[in-house]
């Protein structure tokens, strides 16, 4: 069974990356269609996988999405700014086409199982995964299992303390919160804050660089606090090509302050870490959630 070719779909707001691969995270094709319309997108990737053969499709949504089987907007992605994907059925869409067993999550749940599949959190049982770019989003395996609960974890607008140093302005880069996490580290919230720079081009800009890694590392602290990961994994543009992941470690351990005592965190510099899949995490993690639909 192994030896059958899978599809994978990580649907992201601005690209479609779909690719066919196998169990052991091998992968034999693959392709990038604009995320337009839902209609036009759609087709696209149906027409893409029609002819592949493929045994299972995983996709790993953007979100809100619904994760739940027993919801009745399973598979739609739900109150998402961009407004003609509101309440939009992409799993049915896909799945009555193409016709074949599909493993349905959100786009941080495939890359955490991607990375506990295949990459450095290979084993591990409980593992946090974020993705730092246009937005934050924060996957979670618990016990072996991708956390859902009553929709799936938001992690990326837990609300952080404000840096009295930062120049933002009243309002962070999310709508919504004025304190949250993507709000204060994410794309829209670093170009409003540094006159339209992208996170890279502080890479160098050492006060930046301590102002979004303090951040980054109070989220760090509550995800170690509530979910009690044995390592968290972060991607992501902002996290790829700037050094916060390291500068957010050393202040994650700072704001522990000693309390949690365990092997894992007595070393840091493997419990905090960069993805370790080349940006493949979400993909390979689609197609072992296709493995897992036709296992199942
Ligand atoms: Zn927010």
């Amino acid at each position: 069974m192994d030896q059958q070719l899978l599809g994978a779909l990580e649907a992201g707001g601005t690209k479609m990356v779909c690719a066919t691969g196998y169990a052991d995270g091998s992968i034999a094709a693959c392709t990038e269609i604009p995320t337009t319309t839902p209609e036009e997108t759609t087709a696209a990737i149906v027409a893409w996988f029609e002819d592949k053969g493929i045994a299972a499709l995983g996709v790993g949504a953007f979100g809100p999405t619904a994760v739940d089987p027993a919801s009745k907007h399973f598979g739609k992605i739900l109150e998402t700014p961009k407004t003609s994907w509101r309440y939009f059925d992409l799993l049915g869409n896909l799945a009555a086409p193409l016709n074949v067993p599909f493993g349905y999550d959100t786009d941080v749940n495939a890359a955490c199982l991607g990375e506990a599949t295949f990459g450095c959190a290979r084993g591990l049982s409980s593992v946090v995964y974020l993705t730092i770019g246009t937005g934050v989003g924060a996957g979670v395996m618990v016990n072996g299992q991708l956390l859902h609960g009553m929709l799936h974890p938001e992690g990326g607008h837990v609300l952080v303390s404000r840096d009295p140093r930062d120049t933002i302005g009243e309002h962070s880069g999310c709508p919504y919160h004025d304190n949250c996490l993507e709000g204060l580290i994410a794309g829209p919230g670093v170009k409003k804050r540094w006159g339209g720079k992208r996170a890279s081009e502080l890479a160098d800009d050492p006060e930046a660089m301590d102002l979004l890694a303090g951040y980054l590392a109070q989220a760090l602290t509550t995800y170690t606090l509530c979910y009690s990961p044995k390592k968290i994994i972060i991607g992501g543009g902002v996290a790829d090509h700037t050094p916060i992941v390291p500068l957010a470690r050393k202040k994650a351990a700072e704001l522990l302050n000693g309390y949690l005592v365990t092997p894992e965190l007595e070393d840091i510099d493997t419990y905090i870490v960069n993805n370790s899949l080349d940006g493949e995490q979400g993909i390979k993690g689609c197609l072992a959630l296709a493995h897992r639909a036709l296992s199942a």
